[in-house]
C-alpha cells in the first residue's frame, strides 16, 4: 500500500517512519520531505507542495491515503480538494481548521460551547483595544488573530508591553492579515501540557500525553521557540486530570464542531493551562500534531499506524485501542545557530548514529546533497530516547546528541525537568 504524508519538518519524519513500520506498506512519499526522509530506504521524498498537483500525484500513483502535517496546508483547505475528488485524507476540513486558523473563531467556539478558556474580546479597532488594555491592566495576552507562525502571541508583563503588542499588529501591521484582528485575554498561570488526539468526525482517541518545551534557553529562558524539546508520557496529566479534560475540553469541542455543522477530523491538540489547583483551561487548539511532542509520541507507539489511520478516514476510531511502549520517551531538538530570529542554513552535519531500540533521530531543517547532509532551517534534529525513567530516556537521548556535530547547533541540557521535579 502507498501512503503521502504532507510536511517537511520532524514532525512529518516522525509519522512517516511509523507508518513505514507497517508490514502493509509498499512506499510512504513524503511531500516535500527532508534529508532525513531521503535518507530513510522506505521513504520517497516527492517534490511537490501545492494541494491540487498533490492531488493529481495520488490519483496517478494509486496512494491509499494521505496524512497531512502542518498547519498552513489544512488552512488552504488541502482536504477541502481531496474530499470533492474522492480521495482519503485525515485532516480537518478548511472550515474545521479554523479552530486553529482563527483564535477569535477558537475562543467565540469555546465560549459558545461552555469550554474552560481565558476570558477574553476581540478587536480590530486599535483605540478600543488600549482602552480594553488600560482597563484590564497587566499581565495580559495579546495574539494575532490569524497563523503567525507561532510569532502572534505576546504575553505582556506590563501595560507598556501589551500596548506595543497592539500597535505591532493593529496600528503598524507587522504580521499582515494575520495581525488584522487581535484577541486580548487574561493571563493564566500554570504548567502547561499539550493534550493531543485523532478525531474521525464523531469518534474521539487520545494519544499519549507530553509536555513540550517552549523556550530556547536551559531553565526555560530565552526567547519562544517551536519547541525545543518534549517527553511522553507527562506526569502532570493523572487519570483524573485526564478525564477531566475529555469532558470538559476535548468532548464538548468534538460534540460541538459537529452541532455547529463542521464536523472536526484530523488531529486535535489542546494546549492546556493547569493551574496549581489543577485545573484545566484550554489556551489554544492545534488542528494537527504537536512539533517536537509528535516524536516522543511516535516513538512510544506501539500499533500499526496504517491500520489507525485507516480506521481514522473510514470512521471508526472506536472500534481501536492503542498500544503504547510503557517507557519514557524524550526528544531533544537541535536547532541551527541563529535561531529562533535568524537560523543559518549549509552547515554541515555529522556523527548521527544509526537508530537502536533505545534511540532514534528524527530530522527537520536537514538536506541531503548527494553524501553530505546539510543544515535548512531552524529546527534541525529532533534526538529521542527512551528509558524506563525520565532520567535513562534523558540520558540516551543526550549520548546521541553528543555524538552529533554541526557548527552553532543549539540544543537545552534540561528538557524533561519538570518531570524529574516531580519524581524528585
Ligand atoms: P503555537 O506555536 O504553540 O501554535 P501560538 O502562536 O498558536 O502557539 P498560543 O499557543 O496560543 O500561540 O500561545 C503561545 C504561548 O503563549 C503558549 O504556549 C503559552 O506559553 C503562552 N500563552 C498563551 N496564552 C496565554 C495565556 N492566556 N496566559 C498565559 N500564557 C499564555
Amino acid at each position: 500500500m502507498k501512503i503521502l504524508v504532507v510536511g517537511s519538518g520532524g514532525r512529518e519524519h516522525a509519522l512517516a517512519w511509523k507508518i513505514a513500520q507497517s508490514p502493509r506498506i509498499q512506499t510512504v512519499f513524503v511531500a516535500p520531505g527532508n534529508g532525513g526522509t531521503a535518507l530513510d530506504q522506505r521513504l520517497e521524498n516527492i517534490n511537490i507542495t501545492d494541494p491540487a498537483a498533490l492531488a493529481d500525484f495520488v490519483e496517478r500513483e494509486h496512494v491509499a491515503l494521505t496524512v497531512v502535517g502542518p498547519e498552513t496546508p489544512l488552512a488552504a483547505g488541502i482536504v477541502n480538494i481531496f474530499r470533492n475528488r474522492g480521495l482519503k485524507i485525515f485532516g480537518p476540513t478548511r472550515e474545521a481548521a479554523q479552530l486553529e486558523s482563527s483564535k477569535d473563531f477558537a475562543k467565540s467556539f469555546m465560549q459558545r460551547h461552555h469550554i474552560p478558556t481565558a476570558e477574553y474580546q476581540t478587536f480590530s479597532d486599535v483605540g478600543a483595544a488600549h482602552q480594553y488594555i488600560d482597563q484590564k491592566g497587566a499581565p495580559i495576552v495579546i495574539k494575532a488573530d490569524g497563523l503567525a507562525a507561532g510569532k502572534g502571541v505576546v504575553v505582556a508583563m506590563t501595560v507598556e508591553e501589551a500596548h506595543g503588542a497592539v500597535d505591532m499588529m493593529l496600528s503598524d501591521n507587522r504580521l499582515g492579515d494575520a495581525g488584522a484582528r487581535v484577541v486580548i485575554e487574561e493571563f493564566l498561570a500554570g504548567e502547561e501540557a499539550s493534550f493531543i488526539v485523532m478525531v474521525d468526525g464523531k469518534n474521539i482517541l487520545p494519544l499519549a500525553t507530553s509536555q513540550d518545551h517552549k523556550r530556547l534557553k536551559d531553565d526555560d529562558q530565552g526567547p519562544n521557540t517551536g519547541g525545543m524539546g518534549a517527553y511522553s508520557p507527562a506526569p502532570i496529566v493523572t487519570p483524573a486530570l485526564h478525564a477531566r479534560v475529555m469532558r470538559e475540553i476535548i468532548t464538548p469541542t468534538v460534540q460541538g464542531m459537529a452541532k455547529d455543522g463542521i464536523p472536526f477530523s484530523g488531529f486535535l491538540y489542546a494546549g492546556l493551562m493547569i493551574d496549581d489547583k489543577g485545573n484545566p483551561k484550554t489556551l489554544e487548539f492545534n488542528c494537527r500534531m504537536g512539533d517536537p511532542e509528535t516524536q516522543p509520541i511516535m516513538a512510544r507507539l506501539k500499533t500499526d499506524l496504517l491500520t489507525v489511520m485507516e480506521h481514522a478516514v473510514n470512521g471508526t476510531l472506536d472500534t481501536i485501542e492503542l498500544e503504547w511502549d510503557r517507557r519514557t520517551a524524550l526528544g531533544v531538538v537541535m536547532a541551527a545557530a541563529g535561531y529562533p530570529d535568524a537560523p543559518r542554513k549549509d552547515d554541515l552535519i555529522t556523527g548521527i548514529p544509526a537508530e537502536t531500540v533505545d534511540t532514534v533521530t528524527f530530522h527537520a531543517g536537514t538536506t541531503l546533497n548527494g553524501e553530505r547532509l546539510t543544515t535548512a532551517g531552524g529546527r534541525v534534529l529532533c534526538v529521542v530516547g527512551l528509558g524506563d525513567s525520565v532520567k535513562m530516556a534523558q540520558k540516551q537521548a543526550y549520548n546521541v546528541i553528543d555524538a552529533i556535530h554541526f557548527d552553532g547547533a543549539q540544543f537545552r541540557r534540561d528538557i524533561g525537568w519538570r518531570a524529574l521535579k516531580k519524581h524528585a
